[in-house]
């Protein structure tokens, strides 16, 4: 009864919308994260929660109440802040993955994979990014080659047992990406170039995809001149609660979050800032 407004921002369900199964969500044995989020709008309405399409373009936690501008042109104000913008995928950060990001260069494999159906595709990385992504596309490409730069992997032992069981996939190990080739005209990826950390030996391997799963980095510029952050831009909470650095303000979720990372530690995380919300709210009355 508080009248919450949530405002979807630019990717609504997040990174849950970018998944498949998921198998670590309490009660579900496994359900889809797509259909989850569907599923946790839909009760979130029938709760009272306003449910906005509009991005937050700037945010201004000088004062109370904080003001919110969205990139439709509404000024929102409000009494509380829930900040929970989630992290984004992260990029190598080389220039030829920039030049055919979107033409052979993915972080999504729900989204691209399906473009690759019957070629080849690498993958780099090593956590439950990688080794899912690389199981998921296993369902389109003909060969799947994970390349991770030590020996071995981060990921969760029964992805990993999946992982390694499956004959379409590949694994080298010690191995970081230089470059990745491909042509102009068309645009298109034909391969990557990768080196041996231990030798300095150069593979080529040829792919028609090449998805980085390298993990994620949290969402924070609206506030990180705002908020105490750290280890690269996570907003600090008050340890055993979600409040930031401005009362009043609290944070949630993957963005503040750099351990856990799951759908069900940022949820109980959501509760968490609901109840310090509605705590703030009743003692500033
Ligand atoms: P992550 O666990 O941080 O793993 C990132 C991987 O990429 C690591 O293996 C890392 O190598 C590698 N890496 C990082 N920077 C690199 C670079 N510049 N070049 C080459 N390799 C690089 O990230 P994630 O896999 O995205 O997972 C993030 C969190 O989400 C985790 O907590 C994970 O458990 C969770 N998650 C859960 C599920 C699920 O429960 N079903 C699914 C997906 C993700 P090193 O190992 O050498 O550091």
């Amino acid at each position: 009864m508080l009248k919450p407004l949530l405002v979807q921002g630019i990717e609504p369900g997040g990174q849950l919308t970018t998944t498949t199964e998921v198998e670590n969500w309490p009660g579900d044995t496994e359900v889809q994260g797509p259909d989850l989020m569907i599923r946790m709008q839909d009760h979130a309405e029938a709760m009272g929660c306003e449910i906005v399409a509009d991005i937050i373009t700037s945010l201004d936690l000088s004062k109370r109440p904080f003001t919110a501008i969205g990139d439709s042109g509404t000024t929102y104000t409000c009494d509380s802040v829930i900040l929970a913008t989630g992290a984004r995928a992260k990029w190598l950060g080389i220039p030829s993955e920039e030049k055919f990001k979107g033409f052979g260069v993915s972080a999504c494999a729900t989204c691209d994979g399906f473009f690759y159906r019957g070629q080849e595709i690498v993958v780099v990385g090593g956590g439950n990014t990688a080794v899912e992504e690389a199981l998921f596309l296993t369902n389109f490409a003909s060969k799947v080659t994970v390349i991770h730069r030590r020996d071995e992997f981060r990921a969760e032992k029964i992805l990993q047992e999946r992982l390694f069981k499956n004959p379409k996939i590949e694994v080298l190990w010690n191995h970081t990406i230089e470059e990745v080739l491909g042509t102009d005209n068309p645009l298109g990826v034909e391969a990557v170039r990768a080196k041996n950390v231990q030798t300095g030996e150069i593979t080529e391997i040829p792919c028609k995809g090449f998805f980085v799963a390298i993990g994620h980095a949290p969402a924070s510029e609206l506030v990180k001149d705002q908020l105490e952050t750290h280890m690269g831009g996570y907003v600090v909470t008050v340890p055993g609660s979600t409040a930031t650095s401005i009362p009043g303000v609290f944070a949630a979720g993957d963005l503040t979050d750099h351990v856990y990372r799951q759908a069900v530690t940022s949820a109980g995380m959501g509760c968490m800032a609901a109840l310090d919300a509605e705590r703030f709210l009743a003692e500033v009355e």
